[in-house]
Parts: C-alpha cells; structure tokens; sequence
C-alpha cells in the first residue's frame, strides 16, 4: 500500500495560503469545527490523485476548486496539492524508481490541470494509473465521503448498483496498471 508522507496545498478551496501536514506512519485524525476545511483536506487528497469530476469535488466547475475569495480576501487563480510518497519499498510503478515521489496537480482558472511528478510533466492519466491500486486513487472505495454512508443506506437498489458500477471502475484502472506494468 502506497505510504502519504505530505501534503501541501496552496490556493486549493479554504487552503488560500500555503499550507504543509506531514503524514505520520500509522493512523491520521483530522479534528476541527464544522466549516475548518476538514472535508476540503480529503477532497486535495481525491484531487491530486486524479480526480476529474468536479461534482466529487462539491463543485459546478473545476475552477472551484480553486480560493474563490472571501470578504476580506481576493480570489485566487491558481490552485495546487502536492502528495508525497514514501516509495522505499518501490510500491509505485516500476519507472518510478525513487525512494520519494512527489505528485504536484495545478489548476489555473479557464485554463484546466497539469500535472508534475518529481518535477516531470507527465499526463492525467499516468497519475491515475500510478494510484490505481484498490487502497488509493481518486474514486478509491477507500475514501468516503461525508453522508455516502447514510446515502448508501437509503439508497434505492438502482442507486446502489451505480455506486458498484462506481467500484468497478478501479478495477478497470487496476487491470490499465497490470497492462502497463506488462509494456
Ligand atoms: P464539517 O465539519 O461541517 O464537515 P469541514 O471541516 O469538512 O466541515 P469543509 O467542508 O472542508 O469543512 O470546508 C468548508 C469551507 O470551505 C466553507 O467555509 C467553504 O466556504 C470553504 N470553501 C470551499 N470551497 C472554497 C473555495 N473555492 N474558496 C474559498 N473557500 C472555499
Ligand atoms: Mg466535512
């Protein structure tokens, strides 16, 4: 399983400054009062794995992911995570051959994402492929978002069979990942 050493965001939603959190080995709690960006941390996780979807994002547009201003504060037209990983034990795809690998994901306003890794310009996809493990990725089941739960559970049959549908997509990026790791 792929080990998160860091997170950085800066412009990302609430996170209108550059912000760090080291990721300790073991297990993570966020706390905070409603409304202090607990959810949005999850969300830059989601996002800088891949995520294309801005309605997972809780947005219209992609763009909104990016600080959108506040009373006191002017918005912003970049936004950017970065996700570090441990890769001692080579759990990335072969030709990330690095003991720590850093994923950079930036937006700018009406102009779409790019991505970096270790500095490099790679594509959308090569990041999804590099989290399509059943344990990460942006559509992992692993990562539940507020109120899935109790949706789940008043969901009707056909709604829960999207969510499977949903599933089985990781498995389809999990089978792209076996096919690139056979190139
Ligand atoms: P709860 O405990 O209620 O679940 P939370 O800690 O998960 O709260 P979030 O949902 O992560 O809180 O954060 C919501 C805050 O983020 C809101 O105040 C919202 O205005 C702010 N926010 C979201 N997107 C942006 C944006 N693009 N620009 C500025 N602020 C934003
Ligand atoms: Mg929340």
């Amino acid at each position: 399983m792929i080990q998160f050493t860091k997170l950085r965001l800066s412009g990302f939603k609430s996170f209108v400054d550059a912000t760090e959190l080291l990721i300790e080995p073991g297990m993570t709690g966020v706390v905070g009062p409603n409304g202090c960006g607990k959810s949005n941390l999850i969300e830059a996780l989601r996002w800088v794995m891949g995520e294309t979807s801005a309605r997972q994002m809780r947005g219209g547009e992609m763009d909104d992911v990016i600080f959108g201003g506040t009373s006191g504060r002017p918005s912003r037209n970049v936004a950017e995570v970065l996700v570090a990983l441990d890769n001692t034990s080579r759990t990335a795809p072969p030709q990330y051959d690095m003991d720590e690998v850093e994923v950079i994901r930036r937006i700018e306003r009406g102009q779409g994402s790019s991505y970096r890794v270790n500095g490099r310009e790679i594509r959308a996809r090569d990041v999804q492929l590099l989290f399509a493990d059943a344990a990460t990725g942006a559509r992992s089941s692993g990562l539940v978002s507020q109120g899935r739960v109790g949706a789940l559970i008043n969901a009707k049959p056909s709604e829960r069979r999207g969510l499977l549908e949903e599933a089985a997509g990781i498995s389809g990026l999990y089978s792209r990942r076996h096919e690139a790791e056979l190139r």
